[in-house]
């Protein structure tokens, strides 16, 4: 399992792009790029090879999607590792993996971590100024159990 130190003090963010948008991703990336190099970057893997050639930074790969890397990352979210996921998913495609995509959208809103699934979305959650204080914005959310799930704790 990838290991993420849980007290990263910069955004610790997931990048995720279906094939018919990495392009939209890398475009949305290198206009962000100042923002990004800020930030821990992590990836499904093909997206992450993506990304790294185009921007010339350090992006962490997970596997592919559809081999299990929208898995691994719906269960970074569920232990508290991810501050923000940017996942451009492709609505006009059907995926081998919608159970796993399903699965990572779910435990993004569970976990109420801010995830953006087009780029309009992504523009506001990058330019938030919570976005770069996740310290802060990790202890205000409790990073924990969800308050509609007591039977969880
Ligand atoms: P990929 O996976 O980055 O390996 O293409 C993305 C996905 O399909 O979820």
């Amino acid at each position: 399992m990838t290991q993420l130190p849980k007290t990263d003090v910069r955004p610790v963010v997931a990048l995720v792009a279906h094939d018919r948008r990495k392009d939209e991703m890398v475009e949305w990336a290198l206009f962000n790029r100042g923002t990004l190099s800020r930030c821990s970057l992590y990836a499904t893997r093909t997206t992450g090879h993506t990304l790294r050639e185009a921007m010339q930074a350090d992006v962490h790969l997970l596997l592919s999607g559809p081999l299990g890397g929208d898995a691994q990352l719906g269960s970074l979210i569920a232990e508290g590792r991810i501050d923000a996921v940017f996942f451009f998913w492709d609505p006009l495609t059907p995926q081998p993996h919608d159970v796993d995509v399903k699965a990572l959208l779910r435990l993004a809103v569970l976990y109420d971590v801010p995830i953006a699934c087009n780029r309009s979305s992504a523009d506001h959650i990058i330019s938030s100024p919570l976005f770069t204080v996740p310290e802060q914005y990790r202890k205000d959310r409790g990073h924990a159990t969800p308050d509609y799930a007591p039977w969880a704790r």
